[in-house]
């Protein structure tokens, strides 16, 4: 095991969460410490690439599959890391710090292996499911760890499905062997560079509901499958979020990334699955506070070697950074060592709550830090105005969105379930 206090120091970048004060183990100072070494030495500089150009972060991938990473969250029983949800947290926060499209992207490839491996663990299968849902997520895991397969998640479709007020109109037709797809997924990242896409449809029954969603990951590759539109919005441009068609697509039963009805079933009992979005905003967060410091400590070299802090305005404006920064990190912590199944009540509103949190003060954060930094900060030869634009898209996110969050925060306090007015 390397020893973390001396790579910390040799890497530059200090830890976001360091050993002693966050009680890491042993293993998340390893891989944190791995992600943020990554980060600086690979993917800080090629970020501004797959921003300007709007391009999906290959080389970036190559990299995380030579590092282990794309098998982070599979079990160590089927030869991956075994990485439970706060230890991935952990890691994709060091690297969104870095590339805030490479962690989002990354988001979607380990949610995919985390809700097969330790969630599913966790929820009520037959024994027959248990033990087909093994064979299945074996072969995923396979592809993953020995091809270097990678996987998506394209659940949003334009309508309220994503957020979980309707069944998803993208329909899987039982055949012999497998299931028919049809349907169309919107802003689908990784679209035309994930090797498969972990797609939700609703299973074609008589009064088909949530209940009957199923989690089927489909070839990019199978005839049917096609990406269209363009994709150049105001950030994340690097996540190629475009539209996914599926016409007529046939897969193979072992398709299956969760048996059926077991999404619907995760969904309600594991709601921390939801949070895995926020671990890139805190770390974009925390690369823009960097970046404020260095910035007005004159320590920038691509900026002009003149120190700022001396304002005492800036002082000012950097202290209450500062306190945003560790109230965030703070709570973010607590919500990650929540995670579980059945949680309680106020451990599910305090998700929402964190989720808000991130998500809102990641943008706040970047806007600060580009009002206090000043003019020279806003230029996109400088990482600033990117990580202001990536950060916008954080509360945007269903099935939690900033105003989700709030809706429920609200709601769930003054109502307990069943309780009406009437
Ligand atoms: C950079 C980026 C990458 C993305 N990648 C993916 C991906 O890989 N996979 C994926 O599935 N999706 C992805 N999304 C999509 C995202 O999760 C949302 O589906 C999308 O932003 C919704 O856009 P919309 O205009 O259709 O929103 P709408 O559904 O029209 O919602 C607009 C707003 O209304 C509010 N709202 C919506 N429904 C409700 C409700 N029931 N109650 C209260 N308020 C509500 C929300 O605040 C929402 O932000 C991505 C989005 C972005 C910006």
């Amino acid at each position: 095991m390397p020893d973390p206090n001396l790579l910390s120091e040799s890497s530059g970048d200090a830890p976001i969460f360091d050993q002693e004060s966050w009680q890491l183990t042993p293993e998340q100072v390893q891989l944190t410490t791995q992600a943020r070494e990554l980060g600086q030495s690979k993917f800080a500089g090629r970020a501004e690439l797959w921003d300007r150009e709007a391009i999906f972060p290959t080389e970036n991938y190559h990299d995380l599959d030579a590092a282990g990473f794309l098998g982070l969250c599979i079990p160590k029983s089927e030869g991956g890391i075994g990485a439970d949800l706060k230890t991935y947290a952990l890691v994709a926060a060091e690297i969104g710090r870095y590339c805030g499209a490479t962690a989002l992207t990354f988001n979607m490839h380990i949610s995919s292996t985390l809700w097969s491996g330790d969630l599913t663990n966790d929820l009520d299968l037959t024994d027959a499911e248990r033990e087909s849902h093994h064979q299945h997520r074996a072969l995923h895991y396979d592809r993953i760890l020995n091809q270097g397969k990678i996987y998506s998640q394209p659940f949003s479709e334009g309508n309220a499905a994503a957020a979980g007020k309707m069944p998803f109109g993208t329909s899987a037709r039982r055949m012999d062997g497998g299931w028919l797809i049809n349907g169309k997924k919107v802003f689908a990242s990784l679209s035309g560079h994930a090797h498969y896409y972990g797609v939700l449809a609703t299973e074609v029954k008589a009064g088909a509901s949530v209940r009957d969603t199923l989690y089927l990951a489909v070839p990019a590759d199978a005839e049917g499958v096609s990406v269209v539109g363009d994709w150049d919005p105001l950030g994340m441009r690097g996540t190629v979020s475009r539209t996914l068609i599926f016409e007529d697509v046939f897969i193979p039963q072992e398709a299956q990334l969760m048996p059926p009805g077991i999404y619907h079933q995760a969904a309600v009992r594991w709601p921390h699955m939801f949070t895995t979005l926020t671990p890139t905003y805190l770390g974009i967060m925390q690369g823009a506070f960097d970046f404020m410091v260095k910035y007005l400590r004159g320590e920038v070299p691509e900026a002009p070697p003149i120190k700022r802090r001396m304002h005492g305005v800036k002082q000012v404006a950097v202290a209450q950074m500062r306190i945003m920064l560790e109230q965030s990190k703070s709570l973010w912590f607590q919500t990650m060592n929540e995670a579980q199944v059945d949680p309680s009540k106020e451990s599910r509103l305090r998700a929402y709550a964190t989720q808000y949190t991130v998500m809102e003060n990641a943008n706040e954060m970047c806007q600060l830090a580009i009002r206090t930094c000043g003019g020279h900060s806003m230029l996109k030869s400088l990482p600033l105005e990117r990580l202001y634009r990536d950060s916008r898209c954080g509360a945007l996110m269903l099935p939690w969105t900033a105003e989700i969050c709030l809706d429920r925060l609200g709601r769930e306090t003054l109502y307990e379930k069943g309780e009406t007015d009437d």
